[in-house]
């Protein structure tokens, strides 16, 4: 058994002592990710800067049998990032150099720790675009978006992070490197293995390097803001715009609650009569951005929506955008502790989804807003609560039950971006089913026999 002090010095070998953390008060700020209500002290944490300490790191964890949690920027919303006890973190934000951007090829090369918005940034100075855009990007990392496969605002019509990722670098708990992928459009050889580890959350192997696929920059752009007073009504214009082959870059929802509270925090100026808010974005060629902007208009009015702003200028646009970028933010100054959800359904069943959760808040008497990707079916509701208060953190637990039963009910899925990490952990087997859990556990104990990473998270 090699003790902790033992396992601190070897780290501190491989990355010097500047790259090593030990004392308690340094290790606070590692012990918790974006996800309330969880929080494990780790032994350590090492700050790796390249894919040979990462190696080192891990055959050292591996041959100690010491478990090694990944760490990006810590604001995952399912646990993913949170230390177990005796750990060590592995941080990988320190890695942050963007290595090259191939013009002819149309991608760009990173280390793990470059945020998505450096990213974004980077391929806009090149005149390209790096389309997802999850709300943490300023700080959220590559590594941890793919980890994730993360989503974003502009999921609807541009996908989300899998579909950018064609080649990855990764460190196997034994040490060994490997990489997958290549420039190439298409390539079918062999298994995708680089998939298995887009969605992993830190579970298989600690991402190194990734190779993200750019597209052109849309031309143009609108944005538009829709006030409804009945939620129905926003509801039926999302599912009328999508029957009218309309892709909207940008379909996203905002409640009551949520509204009051975005204007409460960001003082937008949006009304505060109404019971649901679309934030939509259209891009593309500039007639195509006009035409759309003029449809989704037209289907808005016609299912009675009270007002229907349009952004006159970009800077507008980004006013209107931010009513949705801050809505976390904003709900989470409400209340000491703030839980994001993210149930997802079929686009068909979101009225219905969204009435759900209204109910569940009435019945255990709970403060929940609603926001979310409308067109990707994909809600966040959003627990006001107080940690500290047993009573009313047994009457949401008993709601997540019920929310996630019937988003399975429905056709729908536990979470649309967030992960499983801890915070799902008890939900994925009654929604995967014993053959693809049992199916999960192979490959998991093939690639990380000794269980050194990230154990307990997502499954035992
Ligand atoms: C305000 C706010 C808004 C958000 N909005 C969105 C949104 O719109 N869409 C969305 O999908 N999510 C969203 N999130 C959740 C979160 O930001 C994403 O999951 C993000 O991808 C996490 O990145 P990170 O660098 O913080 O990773 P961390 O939280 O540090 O880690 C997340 C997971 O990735 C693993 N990991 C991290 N780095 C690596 C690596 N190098 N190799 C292997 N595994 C690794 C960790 O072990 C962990 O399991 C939001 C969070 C907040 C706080």
């Amino acid at each position: 058994m090699v003790s902790k002090p033992q396992i601190a010095a070897r780290l501190e070998k491989i990355t010097g002592r500047e790259n090593v953390l030990t004392a308690r008060e340094d290790l606070i700020p590692y012990s918790f990710d974006g996800t309330a209500a969880l929080q494990q002290m780790p032994d350590c944490v090492v700050f790796a800067r390249s894919r040979e300490e990462v190696s080192q790191i891990l055959r050292l964890a591996n041959e100690t049998r010491t478990a090694v949690v990944t760490r990006g920027s810590g604001t995952g919303l399912s646990g993913g990032s949170v230390p177990n006890d005796g750990c060590i973190v592995l941080c990988t934000a320190r890695m942050d150099q963007i290595l090259e951007l191939d013009r002819a090829n149309l991608t760009l090369a990173a280390e793990p720790g470059a945020t998505t918005l450096a990213i974004a940034d980077a391929a806009l100075a090149a005149g390209l675009f790096y389309p997802p855009d999850p709300g943490s990007m300023k700080i959220s990392t590559i590594g941890g978006n793919i980890a994730e496969n993360s989503g974003g605002l502009r999921g609807l019509k541009y996908g989300v992070t899998r579909n950018y990722v064609m080649g990855l670098e990764v460190v196997l708990p034994s040490g060994e490197v490997m990489w997958m992928g290549n420039k190439c459009v298409k390539d079918v050889a062999g298994y995708s293995l680089k998939d298995i580890f887009i969605g992993s959350e830190g579970t298989l192997g600690v991402i190194t390097r990734a190779l993200l696929r750019l597209i052109p920059k849309p031309a143009a752009k609108k944005t538009m803001v829709a006030t409804f007073q009945q939620m129905d009504h926003a509801a039926e214009a999302v599912s009328a715009i999508i029957a009218a082959q309309i892709i909207p870059c940008t379909l996203e929802f905002l409640d009551r609650t949520t509204i009051h509270c975005v204007e409460d925090y960001a003082k937008i100026g949006l009304p505060l009569d109404c019971e649901a808010l679309l934030l939509m974005e259209t891009d593309g060629h500039p007639a195509v951005v006009a035409d759309e902007a003029a449809e989704m208009e037209r289907i808005c009015r016609e299912r009675g929506c009270m007002e229907v702003r349009v952004a006159k200028d970009e800077a507008e646009g980004a006013k209107l955008a931010s009513a949705r970028r801050s809505a976390f933010s904003a709900l989470a100054r409400v209340a000491p502790t703030t839980i994001l959800e993210d149930a997802t359904v079929p686009r068909s069943e979101l009225a219905k989804m969204i009435r759900f959760v209204e109910g569940v808040a009435k019945k255990y008497k709970l403060r929940i807003g609603t926001f979310g990707h409308m067109g990707d079916g994909n809600l966040h509701p959003t627990f006001l609560t107080d940690e500290r208060n047993k009573d009313e953190m047994h009457r949401v637990e008993l709601a997540f039950h019920e929310i996630f039963d019937e988003a399975i009910r429905l056709g729908g899925t536990i979470t649309g971006e967030h992960g499983i990490g801890l915070a799902k952990k008890s939900f994925l087997p009654k929604f995967a089913g014993e053959a693809q859990m049992a199916m999960m556990r192979h490959l998991r104990k093939a690639l990380d026999p000794y269980g050194i990473l990230n154990p307990g998270k997502m499954f035992d």
